[in-house]
């Protein structure tokens, strides 16, 4: 029997709507009750002046293995994720090749399960990502996905998305959707504003974004079953979500630190680390998602950890990949933003939104420290003021915009299944 104590912190929660400063015990890899055995190999953590939270679930992130694995691996990648405080993860499919068969998710899990954190997998709604042909979701299923997603593409094709969701219903599956209407954007590699005209570099407009959202908003009520709308970045996006989740429609979104951290006139330096899909737009998008997150429309947090190589990222801003690296930054700058500085949320509500929300949305069995649960914990500093620096970073890549950037809140130890795979 393995025991592992956690003394005196304060235990938030949310699920259990629970708050109070108290002991955590986690036996054999599972939270428990005091035990009755004395004898028993114990470690003690002493977790006074800490938040215990049940282990943080980022719901979005891209590690590249199979096929790129110079840019992440799967062990990196859970490194990089202990080291923000994340005890779970989901991977997005859009690897090479791309994982929309059983075979290459069981390589995937094979390997996955011998990585440091738990590291859940995402299948595609289309075969390559393409947008035509349905990938076989059965079978996927059966090889272990929690959602279907072509992230990083979306689907043109109304008809062949309406066929994916009402195929996803006969599964419970949860679509996952990166909103985007490529007539729209076209060759768009930043926010249509001010700025794109002033940089002379071409647009992607708030629109190819919520035209999308709308078509999901439609679909999710017409075949009654949940689609979830991935890093928004637009206000109008918001306005959407809000009127259609007040009629009950099974439809909601995400958000990135990014686009309520920084805004598009980041990009008039030309560096890639500030070019994402979707785009950075402007601080009148950044209060209207705040408000969102504040009255419930979006409730789920998430990092889009998207690393790639130097090499690839250091070229000319329009041939530069788009993404960056973000599960060693995002609860710093969520806690940061939203709970100190725009006093928009409680940190309640932000673990809320890392743990409980995204493992309902998901059917992962996480996110709660019920008894009973697996033994995933994070101990929070929220005060702790500290500076992220990208060469001590757990990724392979370094393409961060939020190098030398100063946060107040930080996980300092990520333990899972009563082990601690990381400790500031
Ligand atoms: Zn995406």
């Amino acid at each position: 029997m393995k025991i592992l104590h956690l003394i005196k912190g304060r235990i938030i929660d949310p699920a259990n709507t629970r708050d109070e400063t108290a002991d955590l015990w986690i036996v054999d890899g599972k939270i428990a009750e005091k035990p009755q055995r004395p004898d028993a190999e114990v470690e003690t953590i002493d977790a006074s002046g800490l938040v215990v939270a049940p282990g943080l679930i980022d719901g979005h992130v891209h590690f590249r293995e199979p096929g790129q694995s110079h840019k992440e691996t799967l062990a990196s990648g859970a490194r990089a994720a202990a080291a923000g405080g994340f005890t779970s993860v989901v991977c997005m499919p859009n690897t090479t090749p791309v994982a929309d068969n059983a075979g290459t998710i069981t390589l995937i899990r094979e390997k996955a399960a011998r990585a440091c954190v738990n590291i859940f997998t995402t299948g595609a709604i289309t075969k390559n990502i393409a947008g035509e042909e349905l990938a076989p979701y059965g079978a996927m299923v059966d090889a272990g996905i929690v959602a279907i997603t072509d992230d990083g593409h979306c689907i043109q094709n109304h008809e062949v998305m309406r066929r994916a969701v009402e195929y996803a219903r006969m599964f419970n599956l949860t679509v996952l959707d990166h909103c985007q209407d490529y007539s729209l954007v076209g060759p768009g590699i930043m926010h249509e504003g001010e700025w794109s005209l002033r940089l002379g570099l071409p647009g992607w407009p708030r629109m190819g974004e919520e035209l999308i959202v709308a078509r999901n908003i439609q679909l999710a009520e017409l075949c009654d079953s949940p689609i979830h709308c991935q890093h928004i970045s637009s206000g109008g996006s918001v306005a959407l979500l809000r009127e259609a989740r007040a009629r009950g429609v099974k439809i909601s979104g995400e958000v990135c630190p990014h686009h309520i951290a920084l805004t598009d006139n980041c990009l008039r330096g030309f560096d890639s680390n500030f070019k994402m899909n979707p785009p950075l737009r402007t601080a009148e998008d950044i209060d209207l998602i705040i408000a969102g997150l504040a009255d419930g429309t979006l409730d789920i947090l998430c990092s889009d950890h998207a690393p790639h190589a130097a090499y690839e990222k250091e070229v000319e801003l329009d041939v530069a990949p788009f993404g960056i690296t973000g599960l060693e930054t995002e609860f710093g700058l969520f806690c940061d933003i939203l709970v100190h500085q725009r006093k928009a949320l409680t940190l309640n509500k932000v673990i809320e939104m890392f743990t409980i929300n995204p493992a309902r949305l998901l059917s992962l069995d996480r996110g709660t420290l019920s008894l009973g649960a697996p033994g995933d914990v994070t101990l929070i500093d929220p005060n702790q003021e500290w500076t992220f620096d990208k060469e001590k970073s757990e990724s392979l890549s370094k393409n961060s915009p939020f190098h030398e950037t100063k946060m107040k809140g930080r996980a300092v130890r990520t333990i899972v299944g009563g082990e601690t795979v990381w400790a500031a």
